[in-house]
């Protein structure tokens, strides 16, 4: 029977008149149920030009966060971390002479790797500032950081060195937008800290990061790497400003990294040679 018929039987006897009901409220229901069912798992991408989706529901994705690849990790933000000092911190996690590491501005799916292989032949971890849109683009470079024993921090999502001088709502999506990319990317694994691109914290922002478990990241080491000075330039500078404090600043994103990669092996043996242990920043 065709709609046109049943419409027209629908004015002709009872019995066809409630048949013809019931039929139409099943496919009214089918629509509603079609509807209401077809977008739920594409809401998510809607809200987002980056690819933050899976992160967006952790509460309805705990099977999606289990799949292979995420080493049975919990989903992300299923649990809030603790709330941090929003000071910036310097400081080694670890007591005597130490230094920190830390990588910025990846993860590159070139660089990244080779800075890993140089940390994995020291057998020293670092701490990964990442770009959030990069850590959505390279999850795999991602999850190998946190399985080697690394961590991560949030390096915003735009890397605006004057995001100091915008609103505060502004630095909010560019902190906040960047954690939750670098958290779907790594299968839910804790970001310790904040670092603003070119040190551009402010109060606000650095309470915020503080309240979402991140510490706010300072350096005392300026390798200037990023300017390729020359494989040897760059080891002297960590030999001369040690003194300075024991975080140090590397690049593995940015451009091509050849000098940092061969910098860091050399300053990673000199390091040692000083007699100083590899460490993480404190968080608390
Ligand atoms: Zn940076």
């Amino acid at each position: 029977m065709t709609e046109q018929r049943g419409i027209r039987a629908r004015f002709s006897t009872a019995p066809q008149w409630v048949a013809v009901s019931a039929a139409v409220v099943v496919v009214v229901v089918a629509a509603v149920t079609t509807a209401l069912v077809a977008p739920g798992p594409q809401s998510g991408s809607a809200q987002a030009a980056t690819p933050v989706v899976p992160g967006g529901q952790p509460a309805t994705s705990a099977s999606t966060e289990g799949q292979p690849g995420s080493s049975g990790k919990p989903p992300a933000r299923t649990a809030k971390p603790p709330v941090v000092p929003d000071s910036i911190v310097h400081a080694t996690e670890a007591a005597g002479p130490a230094v920190n590491i830390t990588i910025d501005d990846g993860p590159d799916p070139v660089w990244t790797p080779k800075v890993l292989q140089v940390l994995r032949q020291h057998h020293v971890h670092a701490t990964f500032c990442m770009i959030g849109p990069q850590a959505a683009a390279h999850p795999d470079i991602v999850r190998q950081v946190v399985a080697e024993g690394h961590r991560l921090c949030d390096h915003t999502v735009h890397h605006d060195t004057t995001m100091d001088h915008k609103p505060f709502a502004y630095q909010k999506s560019e902190i906040m937008n960047a954690l939750q990319m670098i958290e779907t990317a790594s299968g839910g694994a804790r970001v310790y800290y904040y670092r603003a691109p070119g040190g551009a914290f402010t109060p606000a922002s650095r309470a915020l990061a503080a309240q979402n478990g991140m510490r706010p990241l300072g350096w005392n080491v300026d390798t200037k790497d990023f300017d390729r000075p020359g494989v040897a330039a760059i080891v002297n500078t960590v030999k001369s400003e040690i003194h300075n404090g024991p975080t140090i600043l590397f690049h593995d994103g940015g451009g091509q990294r050849a000098q940092t990669v061969a910098a860091l092996d050399q300053t990673l043996t000199w390091l040692k040679g000083q007699g100083y242990a590899f460490s993480f920043p404190k968080v608390n």
